[in-house]
């Protein structure tokens, strides 16, 4: 991609609003825009990020055996009115007048939804386990939208519903999840702690918020040092085989982790952490990126979602949720990765793997140098931003490291001359010169 060609608006000033450092440089490397409280475009780079994001999180999902469909926005309201939400939701949610006067809402979470697509086709025991999830826009009419995309109000979720013959199996597809996230997280470059949390209004007995520590994050939280020296599974794990997988969350589980909620309101949390060494107690600031529910028959019973079993009796399906936040995850990821000079990515999340400085264009030598690379890194699989502008080149050092891409390129007029570039590690900062013919061969 030719920055001269591309839609990148770089902000010099940080938004007024902007009060923490994600917010700030989203909005200064032209990742998104907001049009009102909590409400944001997503400009080109946001995009390529959100979608990165979105691919990792579909991979993970559909690795565990989840199954992506897709739900609409807008949802009637009588569905809420089955499950016994539409009045206890509240003012988060954002209730809507077709022109008939028929109410809806625009969805702020879809279980009653799934439900209802799970009890008009699937009726038999043998049809399951079945894990369905979407990627879609939710609507919640936070009361302090804040921090950018980290709490909007539309803001983008990966939800998945799982349903199973009974608790036993459910609590397999609650496993799964849990396991799946703690892949999903790392991938994204984050480290992330599953937390006894509180079910809340989506109500249920068995719940792990998955926190990143943050100091700008919104729960304060409680856990053990073991968890810093956890390995979290390879991209061979076997979610056939439910021992394993059961062994996995066992070991995560362990040792103790809560968030304040639940301090506050179980005596047993603190007792734990009192009983803790004092050395082995981390206590910190939190996101939560994401969120997974057992809930058992809270909605399928209202709802009438049930399967015939073996036993040839009806039985209420074992329902649990599985929430992720994307758009959250983009503010968590440069909360835990950025420098004074801007965003510092990832790998696997980087909206190009490379950005291509050209110090001098119409430079012929210069021009050679830059599009030989270009075509070679592009050839060899690789995304990069070649930066063909006219700018001053500490403008264009500056724009590269604010928007943070993994690895720099650098053609200057002297280097080029001598049939070199530099290359720049944007997260360490180390500098080398190789040829061009070097270049290639270490970065394709
Ligand atoms: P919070 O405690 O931050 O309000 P929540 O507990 O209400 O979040 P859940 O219902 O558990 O959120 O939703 C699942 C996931 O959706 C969350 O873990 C988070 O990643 C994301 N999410 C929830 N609310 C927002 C929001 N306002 N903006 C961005 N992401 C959100
Ligand atoms: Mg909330
Ligand atoms: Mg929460
Ligand atoms: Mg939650």
């Amino acid at each position: 991609m030719r920055l001269s060609k591309y839609f990148l608006p770089i902000l010099k000033e940080n938004p007024k609003d902007a009060e923490i450092v994600s917010h700030r440089l989203m909005a200064r490397a032209g990742m998104i825009k907001q049009q009102s409280a909590g409400v944001y475009s997503w400009l080109p780079l946001g995009k390529r990020v959100l979608d990165k994001v979105c691919n990792i999180v579909r991979e993970e999902q559909n690795r565990a055996g989840a199954i992506e469909i897709l739900m609409p926005t807008v949802q009637p309201a009588d569905l809420w009115r089955e499950s016994g939400r539409y009045d206890d939701y509240g003012q988060e949610m954002l209730r809507i007048n077709d022109r008939n006067d028929r109410e809806m809402l625009y969805g702020p979470t879809n279980e009653e939804m799934v439900t209802d697509i799970f009890r008009s086709y699937v009726k038999s025991y043998k049809n399951l386990p079945l894990n369905l999830y979407h990627i879609q826009w939710k609507f919640r009419d936070e009361r302090r939208p804040r921090f950018g995309v980290m709490r909007g109000r539309e803001f983008l979720m990966k939800d998945a519903y799982s349903f199973d013959l009974d608790y036993e199996a459910s609590k397999a597809a609650y496993n799964r999840m849990f396991v799946s996230y703690l892949r999903t997280f790392e991938r994204c470059g984050l480290k992330s702690i599953p937390m006894r949390a509180d079910t809340g209004p989506i109500g249920g007995s068995l719940s792990h918020e998955f926190i990143v520590l943050a100091e700008t994050g919104e729960s304060q939280v409680f856990c053990h040092r073991d968890f810093e020296a956890f390995a979290v599974p390879g991209a061979d794990m076997n979610y056939d085989d439910d021992a394993a997988v059961a062994s996995i969350v066992d070991k995560w589980t362990t040792p103790f982790a809560a968030t304040d909620e639940i301090m506050e309101k179980e005596d047993w949390a603190r007792q734990a952490w009192d009983g803790l060494s004092e050395d082995s107690r981390v206590s910190a600031r939190g996101i939560e990126v994401g969120h997974i529910f057992h809930f058992g028959t809270k909605y399928s019973e209202p709802m009438n979602a049930y399967v015939q079993g073996p036993d040839g009796k009806q039985h209420f399906v074992s329902m649990g949720s599985y929430g992720i936040g994307p758009s959250r995850l983009l503010g968590a990821i440069i909360e835990a990765s950025h420098d004074d000079n801007g965003i510092i990515w990832p790998k696997g999340v980087a909206p190009f793997d490379i950005g291509l400085i050209n110090m001098k264009p119409g430079d012929a030598a210069c021009d050679a140098a830059c599009e030989k690379l270009e075509s070679a890194l592009e050839n060899a699989g690789l995304e990069v931003l070649y930066d063909d502008t006219d700018e001053r080149a500490g403008a264009k050092f500056a724009t590269a490291d604010l928007i943070g891409l993994p690895i720099q390129v650098i053609a200057g007029p002297r280097a080029v001359a001598d049939g070199n570039v530099e290359i720049k590690i944007r997260a360490t900062g180390e500098r080398e010169t190789l040829s061009i013919e070097a270049a290639i061969n270490r970065l394709a």
